[in-house]
């Protein structure tokens, strides 16, 4: 089937240059100037379809999946040679309260309680129609993903969660590959493509109306597709630091835990069509990266029990705290880094710490003495902060920082430790939307046939957001925004 409805060429076409655009999405051979392809100046192509989505990350791919479920065809751009960006990347779950799989394992949560970890963790600050949005439909989220073949069946808790609502695949695998690989596989046997090394340069409107959008692809041809709608799924700014600094001066010299497509484009093109901006400087550290690049450690290993030490063996915070206060935590510790620490029967429990072993990322011990040496840290002192721990969890109280979840006391080795420090992680300020998905200027006023999700927008997460609601954001309002543009 041919991916584009009427797909029509209008302008100068080179074969060349769309065999190399539009890999494996058949439909119609465009005529062809000799002349250009022996010369392989740079063109210009026209296309036209129904809904053009920017960006293949988890929003733009269930945006694009429900275009298509709507009887309407979408172009999906992705500007990297490969779809996922930051969704890739995502560990530790999708939260969502009263699921199906919740029931099974017998959690008793709700939608009420979603909704209100969701604005505590974003210190009020979150739009709170977006929040009911959000925490409403991400129980329909897991049942469509689950339908759609996706594994959900592992439910852990996350920072900031008054319950266990993180959604993840069997052992405890990393969530964003399974959200990105069932999507991407439901699309592909649907013959929708993804447009890769491809980049939208400018969104096209006319009398304040969209009308499309031109992009380039990676030799500088330049593609001009024409369509009723726009989706910007663009994710973030995390990979650009000039803007991060430019809207908070304080994350200057900051690694950051997002591939290097986030960049913040989308913001950029949607500025120019007079969109409004909320929330612009609620920037987000991830507390536990790799201090050298930056890499992320899921804060599900702390949620499985791991606690974190300093330099001198000690706890110093509530492991389970919102990423903004745990991220301060460590930054106020010696060399602004600390441990996690945790032994063989935590990572036995979860699917992404054999990923972190495997790839050499762990400093391991036999014994708390073998940890501690290679640590240079006081064997005795990480001995007594470990029995201490023990107390509390035996008793069913943290005396110390109040932590109010501890899976598991930690009796015996193996024991393992990972050098963690902040780095910048989620940017959760970004384009105005309301509870359909439609971009708004400063004044509130709907752009016509603009449609942005995920990461992109603001609102959702407020000051802070709880691990396990991005993966929940992507996938509803990606819903929603594939929905409402291909009305
Ligand atoms: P979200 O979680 O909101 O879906 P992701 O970071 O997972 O965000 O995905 C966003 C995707 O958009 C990334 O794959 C990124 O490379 C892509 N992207 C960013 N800017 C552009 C652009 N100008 N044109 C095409 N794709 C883009």
């Amino acid at each position: 089937m041919s991916l584009f409805k009427n797909k029509k060429v209008l302008g100068l076409t080179s074969a060349l240059v769309l065999a190399s655009m539009l890999v494996g999405c058949g439909g119609t051979t465009p005529s062809t100037s000799t002349e250009d392809i022996e010369n392989n100046t740079p063109e210009e192509q026209v296309l036209e379809t129904d809904v053009v989505v920017i960006g293949a990350g988890g929003a733009g791919l269930a945006s694009a999946l429900e275009v298509r479920n709507a009887g309407k065809e979408a172009i999906i751009l992705e500007k990297m040679p490969v779809v996922g960006g930051n969704t890739l990347r995502a560990t530790g779950g999708l939260n969502a309260a009263e699921t199906s799989v919740q029931s099974e394992l017998g959690i008793e949560d709700s939608k009420d309680k979603f909704y209100e970890d969701t604005m505590k963790g974003g210190h009020d600050k979150n739009i709170p129609e977006l929040v009911k949005t959000l925490t409403q439909n991400a129980a329909d989220a897991v049942e469509w993903l689950i339908d759609l073949g996706g594994d959900f069946t592992n439910v852990g808790r996350l920072g900031g969660a008054s319950n266990d609502r993180a959604h993840r695949p069997e052992g405890g695998d990393p969530v964003g590959p399974e959200v990105v690989s069932t999507l991407r596989t439901v699309l592909e046997d649907k013959g929708m493509e993804v447009m890769t090394n491809t980049t939208a340069t400018e969104v096209l409107s006319e009398d304040g109306v969209v009308t499309g959008v031109v992009a380039e692809d990676e030799e500088g041809n330049e593609l001009t597709i024409l369509a009723d709608a726009v989706i910007i799924s663009t994710g973030g700014f995390g990979a650009n630091s000039e803007m991060q600094v430019e809207y908070n001066s304080e994350l200057e010299g900051f690694g950051t835990t997002n591939h290097p497509g986030a960049t913040g484009d989308g913001i950029k093109m949607a500025l120019e069509l007079g969109a409004g901006l909320t929330q612009i400087k609620e920037i987000q550290t991830h507390p536990t990266t790799l201090p050298n690049d930056g890499y992320m450690i899921t804060e599900a290993v702390r949620g499985n029990g791991a606690l974190l030490i300093n330099r001198d063996g000690e706890r110093f915070i509530d492991e389970i705290e919102t990423r903004d206060v745990v991220s301060e935590a460590i930054l106020s510790q010696e060399n602004g880094t600390a441990f996690l620490f945790f032994n063989q029967e935590i990572a036995d429990s979860l699917g992404a710490i054999d990923g972190y072993i495997k790839r050499g990322l762990t400093v391991e011990g036999e014994t708390i003495e073998e940890l501690a040496e290679t640590l240079e840290i006081p064997a005795d002192k990480i001995t007594e902060t470990v029995e201490k721990y023990n107390g509390f969890v035996a008793a069913g109280e943290d005396t110390d920082f109040n932590r109010a979840d501890m899976p598991r006391s930690i009796e015996g080795g193996k024991y393992y430790a990972i050098q963690v420090t902040p780095s910048v992680h989620h940017t959760m300020g970004g384009l105005t939307i309301n509870t359909d998905a439609q971009v708004l200027t400063e004044d509130g006023e709907v752009i016509e046939g603009l449609f942005a999700a995920g990461e992109v927008v603001g609102g959702v997460h407020g000051g802070n957001r709880l691990g396990g609601n991005a993966l929940a954001d992507i996938v509803v309002f990606g819903r929603i925004a594939g929905q409402n543009a291909a009305k």
